[in-house]
Formats: C-alpha cells, structure tokens, sequence
C-alpha cells in the first residue's frame, strides 16, 4: 500500500506521477510547442505516441530545483489517453 500512496493523480491529464513531481504533459513542450495538457505533435500535425525528451528534461528541471532528487533509474510511465 506504500507504493500506491506515493502516486498522486495529475490534475492537468489524469496520470498518475511521484507525488510532489511536475507532470511533463503539465508543461507546454519545448520541442513541438504543444500546449500544457495536450500530447506532444509530430511534425506532420498527428498526435505523438511518446512525449519529446525536452518536456521531460523541462519538467525534471523544475523538480531538482525544489529539492527532489530522482532515483539512477527511474521508469517514468504515463497512462494512455
Ligand atoms: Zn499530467
Ligand atoms: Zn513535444
């Protein structure tokens, strides 16, 4: 049940992340500017299966710089719309 307690649910997509972290979908993408809630674009328009790396590193940034420190190996999954 520890486990379970340390997820909390994004109020911006409805994934669940480490509680306290920043959700990446939360964020606008750095790479192809999509907005704060909606999934990463290719380039042709079509919505992306995977969000770019630079949101990620956009949102990973911000939780270092509130003190969070991420494990070496840390699995970062997002439920599928
Ligand atoms: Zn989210
Ligand atoms: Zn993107």
């Amino acid at each position: 049940m520890t486990a379970a307690a340390d997820l909390a649910k994004c109020k911006t997509c409805g994934s669940y992340a480490l509680a306290g972290t920043v959700c990446p979908r939360s964020l606008a993408c750095p790479h192809c500017k999509a907005e704060p809630g909606s999934p990463c674009k290719r380039p042709s328009g079509h919505r992306a299966a995977t969000i770019h790396a630079g949101r990620y590193h956009a949102a990973e940034t911000i939780d270092r710089a509130a003190g969070i420190t991420y494990p070496e190996q840390v699995v970062i999954t997002e439920a599928l719309p």
